[in-house]
């Protein structure tokens, strides 16, 4: 589609040595961050952890008590808010109720006084797919309506930066999903960039090209998405980007290309390049969807970690998958996700197993589980 009136790009924006002190509070410790310029950036962390502080910083609805903002190189660190170029799109839509939709995404264009204000608020109406509904009122549209109307009038100016925070939060998890995709494909049309703020992971995910997770005020990791679950960095991140096999054990050795950790008695490999330590005590991960079951240690094909043996203690069919948990003596219970192909066993409860992986797919943290 053609861009038409949103032909502008979006503009980088970097954030430098940012700190926030509330009276008695440090909402953000330390943050340095550079999202490039067209990017679909996710600041995703538990509640409390600074989000919407960032987002109110970039704003410029907060003051930074230390550092500074850069909107497209330009220091904007003491710019007033309207002065900036960045909009906001809430959870809350904030609609005029009396205003048809028209005059709703019109409405900022005109109070600036820029030209053509009806032509580029049917536009964006029409990136919204919403066009059609120009001259109806807020009131008889659906809550996903409302928000495609609260996102039609963000990008009308074209902003180079577009902040987001939480905004799908008030709608449904099927239509959560659906609008998810839809802003994907609107900030791949307009080009501006989106910071959206989330604390639930699968979103995050599913839109970003770039993720932050963020914990008590600082950045653990930062990275596409899928090296982030692949690889995370810290069990903050293991934990909080999926789930996560963790296990404790001391490094036994590692003078090659791989690491040996012991775990329930068995030696783990690692890659080195998957560590990010090799000596003394660390945590081993694995994913869930990364495990096999096996009803005998010689099933396992050579060359695989395996832990065992241990007994399914549950099974939970979901469709598509079924999870197993399986109780290890002195390790635990272990998560595993199997695909339900057309043909594969299902393994039944109270059965005794094995859990196996590739060694390519463990990763080894510094830091313990809590
Ligand atoms: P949520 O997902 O719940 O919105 P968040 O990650 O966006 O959380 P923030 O709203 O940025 O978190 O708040 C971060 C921390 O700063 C919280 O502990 C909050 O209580 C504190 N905080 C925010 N604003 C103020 C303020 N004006 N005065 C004092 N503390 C504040």
């Amino acid at each position: 589609m053609a861009r038409g009136v949103f032909a502008e790009s979006g503009a980088d924006l970097q954030l430098v040595g940012i700190k926030k002190r509330f009276p008695g509070f440090t909402a953000i410790e330390n943050l340095d961050l550079t999202i490039p310029a067209g990017s679909f950036f996710a600041l995703l962390g538990p509640s409390g952890c600074g989000k919407t502080t960032t987002l109110r910083l970039v704003a410029g609805l907060e003051e930074p008590t230390e550092g500074s903002i850069l909107i497209g190189g330009k220091d904007v660190t003491n710019t007033k808010p309207f002065q900036r170029p960045v909009n906001t799109v809430f959870q809350s839509y904030a609609l005029f109720p009396h205003m048809t939709i028209l005059e709703n995404v019109a409405f900022g264009l005109r109070r600036r006084r820029i030209s053509d204000p009806v032509a580029k608020a049917h536009e964006a109406l029409r990136l919204v797919e919403l066009d059609h509904l120009a001259a109806r009122r807020p009131a008889s549209l659906s809550g996903g309506q409302q928000q495609r109307v609260a996102l039609a009038r963000a990008v009308v100016n074209r902003p180079a930066l577009l902040l987001l925070d939480e905004p799908l939060g008030a709608l449904d998890l099927k239509l959560r999903r659906q609008m998810q995709l839809e802003l994907k494909s609107i900030q791949t049309e307009v080009g501006l960039t989106f910071v959206h703020v989330t604390h639930d992971q699968e979103e995050a995910m599913t839109m970003a090209d770039t993720v932050a997770v963020m914990n008590k005020g600082s950045i653990e990791q930062m990275g596409a998405p899928e090296v982030l679950y692949e690889l995370p960095a810290t069990v903050f991140v293991a934990n909080f980007l999926g789930q996560s096999n963790l296990f404790v054990g001391p490094v036994l050795d590692g003078g090659g290309d791989t690491i040996g950790v012991e775990v329930a008695g068995q030696r783990i490999s690692v890659p080195k390049a998957r560590a990010q330590r090799t000596t003394g005590s660390v945590t081993v991960g694995v994913r869930p969807e990364k495990l096999t079951l096996h009803e005998t240690a010689e099933a396992v094909p050579a060359g695989r970690n395996q832990l065992g043996p241990g007994r399914v203690i549950d099974v939970s069919f979901s469709g598509v998958s079924t999870q197993y948990i399986v109780a290890i003596p002195g390790l635990g219970s272990v998560v595993v996700f199997a695909q339900n192909m057309a043909s594969g066993p299902v393994v039944a409860l109270g059965t005794e197993v094995w859990v196996a992986w590739d060694a390519q797919h463990t990763f080894v943290l510094a830091d313990e589980p809590p």
